[in-house]
C-alpha cells in the first residue's frame, strides 16, 4: 500500500485494511472510520488519469448526485476525498460478495432470478426517475448484502469510466462488450435509460441460462449479433421470461421496453417481494 494511502487525504479518520477487488481502474480497500468503528468500502482512483482528461468539475457534480440517490439497492455513497495523487470513494461496505458468483455454478431458477431482477430494476428505475444513469451495467458492478439482497454499486460514476475510456487508458482493460448496447457501440448521442435496460436484459438472460445472450470469439461477430439484436433463449425458458428479454433486447432503442412497463409485465409481477410492494 502507498504511504499516502495510510493518511494524507484520511486525515486519519479511516484506516485502511486488506483489497476487497480492483475493477478497471480503482482498487476497492475494507478500511474502518476511527471515529464511530463502523467498517466501510474504500475505492481509490488515481487523480493523475482524471486531471489528464479534465474530468474533475463532471466528478463533483456526479458525487453531489450519488450522495442525494439513496436507495436500498443502491450502493451509498459516504463522502469523497482527496490526496494529492488520489481519489478517495467512502462507500458502504457490501459482504457478500458479487451476484454473478452465485451462477458460476450454472444458471438460477426463473424465481430466484426474478428476486434479483426485481431488485436491479427497482435501483434503475429508482435513479433514471432523478435523471441518473448508470451505462455501465455489468455483472461486477452487481454486489449481494449479507441477507442476498442485490446492491448495484458505481452508480453515477459511469461518465467517469466513459471518459476514461475514450482517452484510451482503458481501452486494453475494459473487456466485453457483451453487455453494452448496440447504440453505445455506434457511439452516436443515445439515451442512458434506455442503455441500462437494454444491460440489464443482458444481465437478466445470463441469470436465466447461465450464458451470454451474445457471445463470439471474434469481436466483429459480436457486435453485428448485438446490432441486429440476434440472440436465441434455450428451451427452459417460459415464454413469459421469452417475452420480456425480447422486448428489453430490442436494438431499436425507440421501442425498446421503458422501466414502468418492465415493472407491468407478467413475468416481473409474478410474485412481488412485500419490500417492493407500493414503491
Ligand atoms: P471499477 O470501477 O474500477 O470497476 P469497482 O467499483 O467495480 O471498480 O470495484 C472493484 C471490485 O471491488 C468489485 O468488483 C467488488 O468485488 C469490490 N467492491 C466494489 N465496491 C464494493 C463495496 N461497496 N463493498 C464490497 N466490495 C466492493
Ligand atoms: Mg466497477
Amino acid at each position: 500500500m502507498a504511504p499516502e494511502e495510510k493518511c494524507g487525504a484520511l486525515n486519519g479518520k479511516y484506516e485502511l485494511g486488506r483489497l476487497l477487488g480492483h475493477g478497471t481502474f480503482a482498487k476497492v480497500y475494507h478500511a474502518r472510520n476511527v471515529q464511530n468503528g463502523k467498517s466501510v468500502a474504500m475505492k481509490v482512483v488515481g487523480k493523475e488519469k482524471v486531471i489528464k482528461v479534465g474530468m474533475m468539475d463532471q466528478i463533483k457534480r456526479e458525487i453531489s448526485v450519488m450522495k442525494m440517490v439513496k436507495n436500498p439497492n443502491i450502493v451509498e455513497l459516504h463522502e469523497v476525498m482527496a490526496s494529492k495523487t488520489k481519489i478517495y470513494f467512502a462507500m458502504e461496505l457490501v459482504r457478500g460478495g458479487e451476484l454473478f458468483a452465485k451462477i458460476a455454478k450454472g444458471k438460477l431458477r426463473e424465481d430466484v432470478a426474478r428476486g434479483y431482477f426485481q431488485q436491479l430494476i427497482s435501483a434503475i428505475d429508482f435513479c433514471h426517475s432523478r435523471g441518473v444513469f448508470h451505462r455501465d451495467l455489468k455483472p461486477e458492478n452487481l454486489l449481494l448484502d449479507e441477507e442476498g439482497n442485490l446492491k448495484v454499486t458505481d452508480f453515477g460514476l459511469s461518465a467517469f469510466t466513459e471518459h476514461l475510456r475514450q482517452d484510451g487508458l482503458l481501452h486494453t482493460t475494459c473487456g466485453t462488450p457483451a453487455y453494452v448496447a448496440p447504440e453505445v457501440i455506434g457511439k452516436k448521442g443515445y439515451d442512458g435509460s434506455k442503455a441500462d435496460i437494454w444491460s440489464c436484459g443482458v444481465i437478466l438472460y445470463v441469470l436465466l441460462a447461465g450464458f451470454l445472450p451474445f457471445q463470439e470469439e471474434n469481436i466483429m461477430a459480436m457486435y453485428k449479433k448485438i446490432y441486429r439484436g440476434d440472440f436465441k433463449c434455450p428451451p427452459w425458458f417460459s415464454s413469459e421470461a421469452r417475452r420480456l428479454i425480447t422486448k428489453m433486447l430490442d436494438p431499436n432503442p425507440n421501442s425498446r421496453i421503458t422501466t414502468s412497463k418492465i415493472m407491468d409485465s407478467s413475468w416481473f409481477k409474478k410474485s412481488i417481494p412485500r419490500t417492493l410492494r407500493n414503491k
